[in-house]
């Protein structure tokens, strides 16, 4: 029997009577249904999206901003960078936009990844601080800007926005770090001793990667190479130790 003709039998009232298997055949044919349904609608609506070709990325949202989050995220010029060389190499015909003070290419090749972005897939890095967006009748938007090279403020309409939201820690840290007894820095990072980058404020204790402060997969990877060795010198009773306070 295939599970329409179960359902349908089902609804009928075929099986009434208080079996519990056949209600839970029915709840799980039930919810297979269900998400066939949405699927289908999501595949209705992705079909009568039309492509956007014109993409702004606008970095630093929430970081470097005295309202919010002081620190560099890091990681969002280049992540921004990719996804708009990836953007390119989809639509040729796409303008990308990327608006921000800068772009932190702070890391091996990636200086020249950035002008690759540039001259190979034609970004337009756009020097400037974005005020806000706005909505057309249309429901464009429209990013709003001081160009900070010709200090004048500019309107940008497009079809997409893309925001490069700040990395903050996990809501979870307070709690985890009031469980073990660790203290968190300014910023709700674990904080660590400046002479040794991966210790808390507890022997013995070790944190690597975002938990320490945004940094890109490369430096999260190296970290917690680290945080193993050190985890591995306690353990082994080798090395460099710290007393506990
Ligand atoms: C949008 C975006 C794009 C990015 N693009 C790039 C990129 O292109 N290249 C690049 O190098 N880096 C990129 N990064 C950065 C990259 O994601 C991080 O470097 C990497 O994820 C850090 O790894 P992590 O293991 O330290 O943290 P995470 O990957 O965040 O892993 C932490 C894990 O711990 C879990 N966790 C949190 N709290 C608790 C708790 N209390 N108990 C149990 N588990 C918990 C979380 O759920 C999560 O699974 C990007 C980040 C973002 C947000
Ligand atoms: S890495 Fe992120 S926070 Fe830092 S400058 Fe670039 S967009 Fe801003």
């Amino acid at each position: 029997m295939t599970s329409d003709a179960f359902y349908e039998r089902y609804e009928s009232g075929e099986f009434k009577g208080g079996d519990e298997d056949y209600e839970k055949w029915a709840a799980a044919v039930r919810a297979a249904r269900k998400a066939k349904d949405e699927l289908e609608e999501l595949r209705r609506k992705a079909e009568s999206i039309e492509a956007a070709h014109r993409l702004a990325f606008i970095q630093c949202v929430g970081s470097r901003d005295i309202r919010f989050n002081k620190y560099c995220s890091g990681f969002c010029c280049m992540h921004a960078i990719k996804e708009a060389i990836i953007a390119r190499e989809h639509d040729r015909d796409a303008q990308v936009y990327i608006f921000g003070m800068d772009i932190r290419a702070v890391g091996k090749g990636f200086e020249e990844y950035r002008n690759r972005g540039a001259h190979e897939a034609g970004i337009h890095y756009v020097r400037s601080r974005v005020a806000e967006v706005t909505e057309e009748r249309d429901h464009t938007p429209v990013v709003w800007y001081e160009d900070t090279k010709e200090r004048v403020v500019r309107r940008m309409p497009v079809d997409l926005v893309i925001l490069s939201t700040a990395c903050q820690p996990s809501a979870s840290a307070k709690p985890l770090a009031d469980l073990l007894g660790i203290e968190l820095n300014e910023f709700g990072f674990f904080k660590t001793l400046s002479h040794l980058p991966l210790d808390t404020t507890k022997p013995g204790i070790f944190i690597c990667g975002c938990a320490h402060s945004p940094m890109d997969i490369p430096e999260s990877v190296a970290q917690a190479s680290s945080a193993a060795a050190r985890a591995a010198q306690v353990l082994s009773g080798s090395g460099t130790m710290r007393l506990a306070s």
